[in-house]
């Protein structure tokens, strides 16, 4: 039994006897089965097909993103050129034969028409000790089409609206700028999982906020969901029915209707309802119920559950409007003279507690309820919540 393995089963010739660690054991070695007894070098080669390739690669590519149709669904293959597509097509196709160690290849595409690369393929390996080297040249044919996103998106496809809105007024542009931003990494997130079905179709400034349609439902829900979180305020939707799909069944679009807070951080506000006359109110946060800091004492207020992020008040400015100016003296612990800074007349104003006693300037907020003194920016900041 042992003879048969120092001859070539094919031709009869002897074969070289097996490296020290193979030869332990001649009979049962488990993973070569008696049946199957090494070539000789020469009928090996006989056999031997280092590369395996297709005669041609036929590849279908969306001509708007680069798609690439593979299987029976396309897929971004984030190629910047369609010789680069050729190549990760080429590269998907060709297969090298197992045995081979030290494999390298190299690739040089020639440009042979608009939609004919040939892809000239080179070789080298090492097989038995032997190097071995081949060359292959495979065609790719390319076929522009149009994938079925951007086929819906040229076709102005979308299946829910996003409003942006507030409630008494238009929504800032930070938070239509963050609207648009949340939109896209939404769809960019989506897309990185594989997600071919995500995109904005459409983002259209009106008269009272912004509409944003995309692609799904999950997606307008995703936007109008974060906004709330973010900015606060409520979203309703409201199914319409659009069609009918071929086999009958009701197609709806949802519309997501997002009502910003009445106020935003940064707005002063005099409290319509407020018993004790505590004096106007710097809004921090619009989440929940409003919260924000008297600028009379600088104590805390929040507004009740019952009236939410909506109390009844008129708007007297935003924190931007204040205007620097200069603290005359410092009259009690309640009392402070500053500048007024359109008559440049002394003015006994309250002080807050968030008042610093060695500033020699201040921000002040001159308005319909009288002037107030507004806590410093960098302040501002770090009280929030
Ligand atoms: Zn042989
Ligand atoms: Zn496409």
């Amino acid at each position: 039994m042992s003879e048969s393995r120092a001859f070539c089963p094919r031709c009869g010739d002897p074969v070289p006897e097996r490296s020290a660690d193979d030869e332990s054991d001649d009979a049962a070695d488990p993973l070569r089965p008696g049946s199957e007894v090494d070539l000789c070098d020469s009928c090996y080669f006989e056999d031997f097909d280092f590369v395996d390739a297709p005669n041609r690669i036929d590849v279908r590519v969306c001509a708007r993103c680069g798609a690439v149709y593979r299987g029976n669904r396309w897929v971004d293959v984030g190629a910047q050129d369609y010789t680069d597509i050729a190549i990760e097509e080429v590269s998907e196709a060709l297969s090298v034969h197992v045995d081979v160690e030290d494999v390298a290849w190299q690739v040089e595409p020639e440009q042979v028409d608009q939609n004919t690369i040939r892809m000239h393929c080179f070789f080298t390996g090492v097989v038995r000790g032997t190097p071995v080297e081949e060359q292959v040249m495979v065609p790719v044919k390319i076929a522009r089409q149009t994938c079925q996103r951007c086929g819906r998106i040229a076709g102005d496809y979308y299946a829910s609206i996003v409003q942006i809105r507030a409630e008494g007024r238009t929504p800032t542009s930070e938070e239509t700028d963050r609207a648009k931003e949340i939109a896209h990494s939404i769809v960019a997130d989506m897309e990185a999982t594989g997600d071919r079905n995500a995109f904005v179709t459409e983002v259209s400034e009106t008269d009272d906020g912004l509409n944003i349609k995309v692609s799904t439902n999950k997606i307008g829900k995703k936007i109008s969901n974060k906004m709330v979180e973010e900015f606060g305020g409520t979203v309703n939707d409201a199914e319409t029915l659009v069609t009918e799909d071929s086999d009958g069944n009701e197609v709806y679009r949802v519309t997501f209707a997002v009502r910003l807070p009445p106020y935003t951080p940064g707005d002063v506000i005099d409290l319509a309802d407020d018993a004790d006359d505590d004096g106007p109110v710097l809004v921090r946060s619009a989440r929940g119920n409003l919260k924000g800091t008297r600028v009379t004492t600088g104590e805390r207020y929040e507004a009740s559950y019952e009236e939410g992020n909506s109390p009844d008040a008129r708007k007297l400015g935003e924190h931007e409007d204040a205007e620097e100016t200069t603290v005359v003296t410092v009259e009690d612990e309640n009392a402070v003279q500053v500048l007024d800074p359109e008559t440049y007349q002394a003015k006994t104003v309250a002080r807050p507690d968030y008042f610093d006693a060695d500033a020699e300037t201040v921000p002040v907020l001159k308005s319909r309820a009288g002037l107030h003194i507004l806590p410093d920016e960098s302040a501002s900041a770090s009280a929030e919540e």
